[in-house]
Parts: C-alpha cells; structure tokens; sequence
C-alpha cells in the first residue's frame, strides 16, 4: 500500500515550485575523470502520454457532440457510435453497456491501471491544472520580479483561479453534453439559466469541476474512485506492473537521486514495492530514472514488466501475443469473449431499422362491411423515425387481388418523431375466399430503401351478407 517516505511531500512540492533548486543528477566521469558521453533516454513514455491524453482530451470533447456516446436524459435517448437509440431498444443498451464494462475491466486484467495513467479525464485535467498553476506562477515571479512575494503569490492564486473558472464552464459543457443535447445546453447556458434541471445541473456541475481541480486533483485518485479500487482487484500475477530492479547484481545501481519519487503525481516511491495501489503504471519513473542514469552511461532501473515473473514489456524475444498481454487461457478467454460482444453489438446495430415499424391487425371488429360493397380490415401502425433525418414512409400490399389501402400517401416523419395511426384495408365483395386470408404489407421507407415485410391476415364474412 502506501509508502513511508518523509520527504515526499517537501520533495513533490520543490519539483513543482522550484525545480531548478533540485539538486541535479551527478555528471557520468570514467575511472581517470574524464566525462562520459551523455547518453539519450531510450525511455520516452512521457512523451507517449502526452500525445495520448491530448487524443484523449479531444475524443472527450468530440463524443457527445457527433453523437458518437452520449445519455440524452430529456429525450431518453442513448446515442451511440452515431445511433440514436431508443431506450426501449434495451437488447442493444444492453450490449453496448455490457461491452463497454467487459472493455474496461479486460484492459484491468492485463494492463493494470494504464487506463488512469494514459485516458482518465480526472488524470489528464488534474495534470493539466498542476501545469497551469506552475507555468503561471513562474510567469508571474519572473515577469513580476520586483514585487513582493506575498504580492507575487497573490497576483499567481488570483489568475490561476480565473483561469480554472472559465476551464470549468468548459468541461461542465462538455460534460453535461454527455446527458443533455449541446445546442440545447449552450441555449441555457448563454440564458444564464439557473432555473430548470439541465440549468441547475450545469452550474452544480461548474462548481465541482473547479473545486475538484482548484483543490483535490489526484487525491480522488488515491482515495475514493471506486475504477482504482475495481482494477487493482482485477490484477493477477501476469497483469502488467512497473517494476523497480536493482542489488541483482553484485553492485547496487541507484544513486538515491529521488527523480523517480519526485516526478511521481501519486506520491509513492516505486521502489518499495510494484504492488502499491496508488500505482496509476503512466510510466513517468521509468523515463525519470532513464534519464538520470543514462548521463552514467547505466539503463535505467524501472520498467514495465508482467506480473510477477517480471519479463520486460519491452523484450523482443517474446512471442508477439505475450508481448501484447495475451500470457494464459484466461486471458485469451476474456479475449474471445471481448470479440463475442464486439461482433454481437456489431450484429445487432447492423440489423437495427432506423426506421421502427409496426403493424398489427384491430381485431375488436373481425371486419366491416361498407356502403360500397367492400370488406374492411382495420390496421394499427406504430412508426418511430429513429435518425436524426426526415424519413418517408411507404406501405405496398401483397397477396391481396383488388385491395385499396387507407394510407397511399407516403407518411412523413420529422426525426426522431414517433406516431401510432390506425388504417383500413378493402377488397372488393367475393375476391377473397371467405375466412382468413395471409397477405403481405411491406413498408419502404427513404432514404435509403429499407424494407420490412409484415405478414397479416384479412378477414372475410364466412356468410354473405347481401347490403
Ligand atoms: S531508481 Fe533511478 S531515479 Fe530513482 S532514485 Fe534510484 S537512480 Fe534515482
Ligand atoms: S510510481 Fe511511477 S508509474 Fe507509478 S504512479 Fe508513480 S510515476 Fe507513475
């Protein structure tokens, strides 16, 4: 679990003030003195991490906007990978949830908890704000030289917090776009609306962003979050870890720099144990001890290594599907499984008619004959236009010789417009035997054609009755 290391807090808070007040690392010399040539880091997930939250960070933005995922809590709408889907369509909710879950906790199993080092949006945004408050206040002390520091520190806090302020309106829209349509939101939102639900929710939403990001940071990380919790449960001895090695030898590499306790956000010192749970596995003491030993002309002494036999992330000779963390039957279990769910939502979303329609027969009245002579059949119809783009509805009849359907216009409909209407159906006296007849009624909707065919009955006097 957590570590004992006194100077932490001192050493954390001198990184992020002042790190040109840490001692630097001591220059590589060979035995007559002479300086060795500086050797790059071969380590560079800092570099990766970053690259990744920015994705990150736009891929969050991007999803509820281009409805790619998004809990549209006033219409009752699940959008998904660009589907708007219906929460009576429970058979797909169902599968995108259970997929998305599955997703989650393979990535536990076999790579620890990369996902709060590389793609949580609470790591990435409380990065983000310990970088802004540095770069600020050292902006603010160099360009300010001459003012007090209380002044100095005064003049960092106050722009800091205007900064996080408007940040939070930000990534509260953003947020509550994930539950709420973004056109809709930014309505109340330049209405200053603090009256309905979504208005209330957005300002509530603003104020625990900022707190959160003014104040708690990775402290969530370490204490309450309940995914942190759940992946270090789902670790077993393969899982992937970043491992601390050194006294293997006869001689003991580390040089007691502390740069790997220092870069760590999460407050820990790798090298007590791979097995602490605050451990978030980003990787940032891997390159921080590459760094340092590689001016001595040593590797570094942290690495990303699977499990408890610690064979290296980054060893080549390793079968490929090891490498990628496929290293026993369970794994590749929850593998196929993944794929199962995969190609299962994938099925369904590809059958789904984005055009809901359903008809069955009114069998209150078995029939009704008219003033002109005909049988009548009366239909109810149900349609929900499930696209975010006007549909035309067409229905044809097959089987039924001389039949006139009630609804030969075609049926427009406005997205995400659902209606129900009941229609007849007439034949002509005697063109049917008497009883039930099977026929068809197939409904085309445009754009795009798509077709269903409804299979129904049609009822006919079993006595001719004479009008
Ligand atoms: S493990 Fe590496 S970075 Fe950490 S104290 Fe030792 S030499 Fe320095
Ligand atoms: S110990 Fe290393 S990998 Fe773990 S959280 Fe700290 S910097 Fe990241």
């Amino acid at each position: 679990m957590s570590v004992s290391s006194p100077n932490l807090s001192a050493e954390r808070e001198l990184t992020r003030q002042s790190p040109s007040a840490v001692k630097p690392a001591p220059k590589p010399v060979n035995k007559s003195g002479k300086q060795l040539p500086v050797l790059p880091a071969q380590s560079t997930y800092h570099r990766y991490r970053r690259a990744i939250q920015f994705a990150c960070f736009l891929i969050f933005v991007a999803l509820p906007f281009f409805n790619v995922m998004r809990f549209d809590i006033p219409r009752q709408r699940f959008y998904f990978a660009g589907y708007e889907l219906w929460i009576s369509e429970f058979g797909i909710l169902f599968f995108s949830l259970l997929f998305l879950l599955y997703v989650i906790a393979a990535a536990s199993m076999l790579y620890g908890r990369i996902y709060c080092g590389y793609f949580c949006p609470q790591m990435i945004f409380s990065e983000a704000s310990l970088a802004v408050e540095d770069r600020l206040k050292k902006f603010i002390n160099k360009r300010f030289i001459k003012l007090p520091a209380k002044r100095r520190q005064l003049m960092s806090s106050v722009s800091f917090y205007t900064v996080l302020l408007v940040a939070s309106v930000f990534l509260a829209f953003v947020f509550i776009s994930y539950f709420v349509e973004p056109r809709d939101l930014l309505g109340r939102l330049l209405t200053l609306d603090i009256r309905t639900a979504g208005g209330i929710a957005g300002a509530a939403t603003t104020l625990i962003v900022f707190l959160d990001f003014a104040f708690v940071r990775q402290t969530f990380c370490k204490t309450i979050c309940p995914y942190g919790y759940l992946q270090g449960m789902l670790g077993d001895k393969e899982t992937l870890l970043v491992q601390y090695r050194d006294g293997q030898g006869t001689e003991k590499v580390c040089i007691e720099c502390k740069k790997c306790v220092r870069v760590c956000h999460m407050g820990i010192d790798i090298r007590n144990s791979p097995y602490q749970i605050e451990c978030i596995h980003c990787g940032e003491c891997i390159d921080a001890c590459e760094d340092v030993l590689s001016r001595l002309g040593k590797p570094g002494l942290i690495h990303y290594a699977w499990g408890e036999k610690g064979e290296l992330l980054t060893d080549k000779k390793t079968a490929f599907w090891r490498r990628i963390g496929l290293r026993d039957a369970k794994r590749v279990i929850v593998a196929l499984v993944l794929l199962f769910y995969a190609s299962g939502l994938f099925v369904v979303l590809s059958m789904r008619d984005n055009v809901l329609v359903r008809i069955a027969p009114v069998r209150s009245e078995l029939y009704r004959l008219g003033d002109d002579g005909r049988v009548y059949n009366k239909f109810r119809m149900t349609v929900a236009n499930r696209q975010s783009k006007d549909a035309e509805l067409m229905l044809s009849l097959e089987n039924l010789p001389g039949a006139q359907l009630q609804l030969d216009q075609p049926l427009k409909l406005k997205p995400a417009e659902e209606r129900q209407l009941q229609f007849e159906i007439s034949v002509p006296p005697q063109s049917l035997p008497p009883g039930v007849n099977h026929f068809q009624i197939t409904s085309r909707v445009e754009p795009g054609g798509e077709t269903t065919n409804n299979k129904m009955t049609f009822i006919t006097p079993t006595e001719r009755k004479t009008k």
